[in-house]
């Protein structure tokens, strides 16, 4: 059996690489008071048609639909807002006094794309979404999480991309331009952007395929369609970005790929030499209007979205080292069967008095077992013989150094407190 196409296992030192982002990712949005939100990861297909919008490629081709048993048209989430959306209608979020609501998720998504480095048909992302708040000050505070999480981790070769599509009217004003320009071309362009310029003429700006042909480097950009309104808040926007010195590149090409957006679009870019085709490592923006085409009262919203395979693909290409546990504390070693309920409970005071510590499961010779610390890399061994059981005095090695150590069952816990103090300075 193998697993289906465009997916992909976790185990050994990726589950490690896993488990410590997704860490910093809990700590920082903790730091930034942001609630932690999870829904279903299958939700009514109509949820996506009136959500992530009608024309979007993600909804019209690469989503996983299917009939449940109940004959109730389902599809696997291609991405996290609308849900996040419709939790927020459905729970009345939008009542708290407390506004703005502030809410983090990470979780797999699932698209049926043609499968390649950095795109898979299940992959994982990370994002945020703000509800209720019209600030310029909330759009750069979710620029800023991606771009400080990309910094916590030391990741270097990032560009961010920001632009404007301004609010309804300016983007009005921007897409009759835009069919100006492209009528009279329109059979030179792709399939695609034919369907594009009929339904939504702004998507032919994100189409991968047309995207280096002149029409495209000489089309109308969205800033010089803004209205005094919509250019106060992207002036706005960038002030906060440079209080908080942040760079980055005003790029008109940034349109984003979904229907919903308003004012700030944005898109961070790797910027690593070789990294490959897939570099967009998250995008994002606001799109006031969302919630209210999801049933709720019209709010305000701003969002990101951060693909996670992209980022561990991106510290892979800066060769960053983690710097997560490759160590335990303590390797555990009963001499025989009568001494493995003594080692036992050691091994359980140790493990909840806050230490890594792990035990001979398969009952080694002592050599064998030294071998296994080693391949454990723990810092310390306990050999428990029947001499100890009955006096109650373990013996410790440091696996390092290979000094022994006489320690009463009692102040075994004061020992690794002291010694591993000691090893770790
Ligand atoms: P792309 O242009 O690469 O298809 P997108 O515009 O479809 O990206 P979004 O819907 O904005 O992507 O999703 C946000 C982020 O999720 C992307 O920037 C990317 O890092 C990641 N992502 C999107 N699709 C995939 C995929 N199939 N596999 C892995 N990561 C993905
Ligand atoms: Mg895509």
């Amino acid at each position: 059996m193998q697993k289906p196409k465009g997916t992909y296992d976790v185990f050994g030192e990726r589950g490690k690489k896993e488990l410590y982002i997704r860490g910093l990712m809990e700590t920082l949005m903790n730091k930034y008071n942001y609630e932690y939100v999870d829904t279903p990861i299958f939700e009514a297909s109509e949820l996506f048609h009136r959500g992530v919008g009608e024309t979007t490629d993600i909804v019209t081709k690469e989503t996983y639909d299917f009939v449940d048993r109940g004959e109730r048209n389902m599809t696997l989430r291609p991405e996290g807002t609308a849900g996040v959306v419709r939790s927020f209608v459905e729970n009345k979020m939008y009542a708290r006094e407390s506004m703005p609501v502030k809410v983090w998720y990470f979780g797999p998504m699932f698209r049926y794309e043609r499968p390649q480095s950095g795109r898979y048909r299940q992959f994982k992302q990370f994002g945020v979404e703000v509800f209720g708040s019209e600030d310029a000050l909330v759009d750069a505070e979710v620029i800023s999480i991606p771009v400080n999480l990309y910094k916590i981790l030391g990741l270097k070769g990032i560009k961010v991309n920001i632009n404007s599509l301004g609010d309804k009217e300016s983007r009005e004003n921007y897409r009759e331009a835009l069919i100006k320009h492209f009528e009279p071309v329109i059979d030179t362009l792709c399939e695609d952007c034919k369907e594009r310029f009929k339904k939504n003429p702004l998507r032919i700006l994100d189409c991968k395929i047309d995207a280096d042909k002149e029409i495209m480097k000489t089309a109308p950009t969205t800033i010089d369609y803004l209205n005094d309104e919509s250019r106060t808040h992207f002036e706005n926007v960038k002030k906060y970005l440079e209080a908080l010195g942040i760079d980055y590149v005003v790029n008109p090409r940034v349109v984003r790929g979904l229907d919903y957006y308003t004012h700030t679009v944005f898109e961070v870019e790797a910027d690593i030499p070789s990294f490959g085709a897939q570099n967009v490592l998250c995008g994002g923006g606001r799109y006031n209007g969302l919630v209210e085409q999801v049933g709720g009262p019209s709010t305000n919203g701003v969002g990101f979205a951060l693909g996670f395979e992209r980022l561990i693909n991106a510290l892979e290409a800066e060769n960053i080292e983690l710097p997560y546990e490759k160590e335990i504390d303590a390797y555990v070693i009963p001499m025989s069967d009568n001494e493995k309920a003594y080692g036992f409970d050691v091994l359980q005071t140790l493990r909840m008095s806050g230490f890594n510590a792990d035990i001979d499961y398969m009952s080694r010779k002592i050599g064998g077992n030294f071998k296994q610390a080693d391949r454990l890399n723990s810092k310390f061994v306990i050999i428990i013989g029947e001499e100890e059981t009955k006096s109650n005095i373990l013996t410790i090695k440091n696996n390092r150094t290979k000094e022994e150590y006489k320690v009463s069952k009692e102040l075994v816990i004061d020992f690794f407190d002291d010694n591993l103090e000691k090893e770790e300075h």
